[in-house]
């Protein structure tokens, strides 16, 4: 997109919003009882390019908990203090074929062999960050998702008291993981964390420009500020590559060839490196659990802008 005019970028999105915004499949989730309450009709679309010029449409300024996306920044941040060999000589790196809260996964392995885009793997990862309390812990993962969006977050309370109250089977993950030796400190602890940086809230422009300092080898192209270290963002994407879109990761690379990442509050953020960041929100989940309107725009958007890296012109 780098030759393109911005005219015709913004042309993209606006035609991605008209031909999808009716779209009727899917439901929010439920699980979490918050999430059922949030509004379905929420639709926004963000685009952010490595020379910081950001284009939105829809519902821009509607946030809606992060959810499983914070997987990535808080696996990029454990990378960023213990190196990137912390995913495939300690967590994992290979998808784990079962569902992204799946129990038999941590069983068929005792727990090794996880992914940090699925429930054991982010728990073990998020107990791997630094800090003497757990505030301290919590401050460095909320800065950090901060930094990426180039503004300061917060986190959506009733999501986060929501989920806490009905989180038992991540807490049985939780404890699971470190029975079998993965996590070394309080499981319940980082089980709780764990959720908090779930319940951060996210409008579509965060979650692109979030995308887009991806995008731009971990240099945040609208504040300019470097969030992480350049060398260490091919392993973040390779990892939500694997693993991104739940069970139905192989179908989305295989349409798109881009690294993305979903969560159940509808987010979804995909990178087309040294391209752009993109991202769109809209509640209603497919079977799989990925945002039904968020999947057609990226994928529609991305194949009129060029995105799939795999393609060579
Ligand atoms: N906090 C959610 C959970 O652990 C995240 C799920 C998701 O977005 O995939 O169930």
């Amino acid at each position: 997109v780098a030759t393109m005019a911005d005219r015709e970028i913004q042309n993209v999105l606006d035609e991605a919003l008209d031909a999808f915004a009716g779209l009727e499949e899917g439901a929010n989730a439920d699980y979490i009882p918050a999430l059922a309450e949030v509004d379905p009709d929420i639709f926004g679309i963000a685009l952010v390019t490595p020379d910081g010029r950001v284009f939105t449409a829809g519902d821009v300024e509607a946030e809606v908990s992060i959810q499983s996306i914070s997987k990535v920044f808080t696996m990029a941040l454990v990378m960023e203090e213990q190196g990137v060999s912390f995913a495939p000589e300690g967590v994992g790196v290979d998808a784990t074929g079962q569902v992204f809260n799946s129990i038999v996964a941590v069983e068929q392995h005792r727990g090794a062999e996880m992914n940090p885009m699925v429930n054991a793997g982010a728990i073990a990862t998020t107990s791997r960050v630094s800090g003497a309390s757990r505030d301290e812990i919590w401050r460095r993962i909320l800065d950090f998702h901060a930094r990426f969006a180039g503004r300061k977050l917060a986190v959506n309370e009733p999501v986060y008291e929501s989920e806490a109250a009905t989180n038992q089977r991540n807490q049985a993950i939780g404890r699971l993981m470190y029975a079998y030796g993965h996590i070394e400190v309080d499981p319940d602890r980082a089980t709780d964390i764990y959720t908090e940086q779930c319940s951060i809230n996210v409008n579509a422009r965060d979650l692109a420009i979030m995308a887009g300092t991806l995008a731009n080898a971990g240099l945040n192209p609208v504040t300019g500020e470097t969030v992480m270290t350049a060398e260490n963002v091919p392993e973040v994407l390779a990892i939500m590559a694997t693993a991104g879109l739940y069970d139905d990761a192989g179908k989305w690379l295989y349409r798109t060839g881009l690294p993305a990442k979903s969560g159940v509050g509808g987010g979804i953020v995909a990178v087309s490196p040294g391209n752009f960041g993109l991202a769109a929100i809209a509640p209603p989940l497919d079977p799989a659990g990925n945002s039904v309107k968020a999947q057609a725009a990226i994928d529609y958007i991305s194949q009129k802008l060029g995105g799939n890296p795999y393609e060579v012109e």
